[in-house]
């Protein structure tokens, strides 16, 4: 018998263009070069692993699986455990912002509810709003949507509200994307009059409107400033996205989503797609720990080592960067925004510091069109504030 020829072989299709277009995270890959024994870290935007409360969450897992195995277990509702989502609305109705507990969805990590807003609203070739520079993660999402994204003008304090306007009335996008509270990457938060004056845009013109609130509950100093959602025109238009990452532990993987009823009920099908719901013995446990423990009281320690922290880089980047240097002094939050003077490239700065065994992150992937290539993003949330005074005299010498 001959024998039988090869069966052809064809190629599978080719990828997703969207998958294709949206690179990875250049910050991931610095972030492993930064976990070199001995470097000081200032790249990743991580919480002081040491002053997570390790033991209060293990009581917590305990109780939950103490109180009901077979529920913590077991396959579980979209929208989230109810006395998770009561608690979440809770705390939201404390801060100013009326809200029931069926006003909340609970995901899995406020990046989960950032991807669900983006696949409920956005099409390919719809325009989103981002200040800019803006979190990289959020570009990513948007760009696997097909989004067009266009920044909007901002100053020291954020959004121009005026120029948004005009942005919206040119462009007519489907949202605005934003971080009012410290933002990531610039530290920087929106004033109340300005929120107002975004809310108005937005009413006016026809905008949704997404505010990412992550660090809000990290304020060191000052007054705490109304959720945009809370201004008027915002109410029915506003996604607002909450995460336990920064005040519990990211690990968990716990956030939620507070919308209008129509976007909300939207975003469940999409998340039911996605992941059916977020996990029941985690949902348990996290609602049990906020029973049992005083999370502000948690937070209000944690709030008090990030400060030490914030003031030990404040007080040393002045003899790090070079004179004409420029920085902001965030009030909350975790970073600091350096911008080095004229000829300078923080992309380049990099691997000098880290052969000083010194990281940050290069502002330039923040950035949505041309980036500023003189800026620096300086997390100073995971080392004592000697370490920090060390990093800095590193960073000094990698400068000079
Ligand atoms: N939004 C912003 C602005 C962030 O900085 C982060 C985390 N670094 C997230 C969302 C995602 O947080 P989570 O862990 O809740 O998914």
């Amino acid at each position: 018998m001959p024998a039988s020829a090869p069966a052809p072989v064809s190629s599978p299709p080719a990828f997703a263009a969207r998958a294709v277009s949206v690179g990875g995270s250049p910050v991931r890959e610095i972030l492993a070069l930064t976990e070199r024994p001995g470097l000081i870290s200032f790249a990743g935007g991580l919480p002081a692993p040491e002053l997570f409360d390790a033991e209060g969450l293990r009581a917590a897992y305990d109780a939950a699986f103490a109180v009901s195995a077979r529920r913590a277990l077991q396959y579980s509702t979209t929208e989230g455990a109810p006395e998770l989502r009561g608690a979440v609305a809770a705390r939201a109705t404390a801060r100013g912002l009326a809200t029931a507990p069926d006003d909340v969805l609970v995901t899995s990590g406020s990046q989960q509810a950032l991807a669900l807003i983006t696949a409920t609203l956005v099409e390919p070739g719809d325009v989103v709003l981002v200040e800019n520079p803006t979190y990289l993660a959020a570009l990513q999402c948007f760009g696997l949507a097909g989004a067009r994204v266009v920044p909007v003008p901002c100053d020291e304090e954020g959004i121009l509200p005026d120029a948004l306007a005009e942005i919206v009335a040119r462009e007519r996008p489907k949202l605005l994307y934003t971080v009012p509270t410290f933002q990531n990457p610039t530290g920087r938060t929106l004033p109340a009059a300005r929120r107002a004056a975004v809310a108005q845009v937005a009413a006016r013109l026809g905008l949704w409107l997404v505010e990412d609130d992550p660090y809000g509950d990290l304020r060191y100093e000052g007054a705490e400033v109304p959720w945009l959602a809370a201004h008027p025109g915002a109410e029915d238009r506003t996604a607002l996205l909450g995460s336990f990452s920064k005040i519990m532990a990211p690990g968990l993987r716990l956030g939620w989503l507070r919308a209008p009823a129509a976007l909300r009920r939207a975003a469940v099908v999409a998340k039911q797609a996605a992941d059916l719901h977020t996990s029941t013995v985690d949902q348990l446990a996290a609602a049990r720990y906020l029973e049992a423990v005083d999370l502000d009281a948690h937070v209000a320690t944690v709030r008090t080592a990030y400060r030490a922290r914030r003031d030990a880089l404040l007080a040393g980047l002045g003899d790090a960067l070079p004179a004409g240097s420029v920085w902001n002094r965030p009030e909350g939050g975790m970073f600091v925004w350096a911008r080095l003077p004229e000829g300078h490239d923080a992309t380049a700065l990099l691997p000098k510091a880290v052969a000083q065994r010194v990281a940050f992150v290069p502002g330039a992937p923040f950035f949505t069109g041309p980036p500023d290539p003189r800026t620096l993003r300086l997390s100073f949330t995971t080392h004592t504030p000697a370490e920090i005074a060390e990093g800095l005299h590193r960073l000094g010498r990698a400068l000079n």
